[in-house]
């Protein structure tokens, strides 16, 4: 913190640990929501913003884009949601072009809070849909049937005040193809800025792979019908000629940025803030106290509270404009980036790249290696296989 920044395009993080349900497909749950914790916890999450706020890392640089993540940030209050966003907007130094998304769910995300959200800022709303279809959702523990999503959605879009992006799943329990394809046209129809198409993560030993081998829900999509649902929804989007922004992601028109995802996957500078936020600044990954006791009592003592820091490997810049591009834009100019770092990619990962053109999953034209819709999908697994790959080859590469 004492050292000033780079001048390079940076995201901040806000992690709101709380939810109100628990949803049966998700990772990311940390605290049931409750109204006395989220007093104190708002209070330390400003005091730990306002501590750091003069440090030459924060004030040095603008930041490009502000992410308020959990959980479920649109779980608080309205006064506390503007309180959290007013003291953002006066410690940080924001770009003027700053993208400050809001994330959260219909779910309890009332006039109140939505009108808390924009008079703080927030010029981005991120709204976990996952399905439209009600019985998907129910058994999923989201609460909202199919009608009352739509109604609302088009009620926040038709505001016209800020970008509105959701999040949608494929295959779900219960998400046949033709829920998917409904799930993605009513997406379209309501007209709303960009969207995400995930897929789902099933977690081992999670509650969603518990609920199947008790048989309270069907299995699960496997992966060859999550391929095919993946390319329906690549093609349906392709049709209504929406701009893909990420192997994920893609927006209807030129004012959805998804600025702090790109950012942030390609692992540029990202000082995180809050219970169990991880970031990266100043060569450094870490990884903050997500228990709310012991971020509690670090904040009060004035320690920005990490529980784990580690030193990025050698190679990490090379590693994250690699994921950054592919991510990003599904290809990657191997020769052009390996000049940057003095390497002969192309030569290193032949094995690989042969392999990986063979079985469909990639195209190389003239030193970029091009995703094709196979490689899309296994797009994640393309990144870490280069990176293991280049660690395993690395002895080799210092041999010359
Ligand atoms: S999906 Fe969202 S609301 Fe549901 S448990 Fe996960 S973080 Fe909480």
């Amino acid at each position: 913190m004492s050292k000033q920044a780079e001048k390079e395009r940076r995201v901040a993080y806000f992690h709101i640990p709380f939810c109100e349900t628990y949803c049966l497909f998700c990772g990311f749950y940390q605290n049931a929501y409750n109204p006395r914790e989220e007093e104190r916890y708002i209070n330390s999450l400003i005091r730990e913003l306002e501590m750091v706020a003069d440090a030459p890392a924060i004030k040095t640089h603008p930041f490009h884009a502000v992410y308020l993540g959990g959980g479920t940030p649109t779980s608080l209050s309205a006064t506390n949601l503007l309180r959290l966003l007013k003291a953002i907007n006066n410690a940080l130094p924001l770009a003027n072009d700053c993208e400050i998304t809001v994330e959260g769910r219909i779910h309890h995300f009332s006039d109140e809070k939505l009108f808390a959200c924009l008079e703080g800022g927030a010029n981005r709303l991120s709204l976990g849909v996952q399905s439209f279809n009600t019985l998907v959702r129910r058994k999923m523990g989201r609460v909202h049937p199919e009608e009352e999503i739509i109604e609302r959605l088009k009620y926040i879009n038709g505001l016209d005040q800020a970008v509105i992006v959701i999040d949608l799943i494929y295959g779900l329990p219960y998400q046949s193809m033709e829920v998917w394809e409904k799930d993605v046209k009513q997406y379209i129809d309501l007209g709303i800025d960009g969207v995400d198409l995930y897929q789902l993560n099933i977690y081992k030993g999670g509650r969603l792979e518990q609920a199947e081998k008790e048989g309270l829900i069907p299995p699960p999509a496997q992966i060859p019908m999550q391929a095919d649902m993946f390319a329906r929804g690549v093609d349906i989007m392709k049709q209504a000629r929406y701009i893909r922004l990420s192997m994920s992601h893609w927006a209807k028109t030129t004012r959805e940025r998804n600025i702090y995802n790109i950012l942030a996957r390609g692992g540029r500078v990202c000082v995180p803030f809050g219970s169990g936020a991880g970031g990266w600044l100043q060569g450094y990954f870490f990884y903050q106290d997500n228990k709310l006791e012991g971020y509690y009592h670090r904040v009060e003592r004035g320690e920005k509270p990490i529980a784990l820091c580690m030193k990025w490997p050698e190679y990490n810049d090379l590693f994250r404009d690699i994921v950054g591009e592919i991510d990003w834009k599904g290809t990657c100019n191997l020769r052009a980036t390996g000049e940057v770092y003095g390497l002969d990619l192309e030569r290193i990962f032949s094995p690989l790249l042969e392999q990986w053109e063979r079985v469909g999953l990639i195209k190389m034209d003239n030193g970029w290696m091009d995703l094709t819709l196979a490689g899309e999908f296994w797009h994640v697994n393309v990144c870490q296989g280069l990176i293991d790959y280049f660690m395993l080859a690395k002895r080799e590469i210092k041999g010359g």
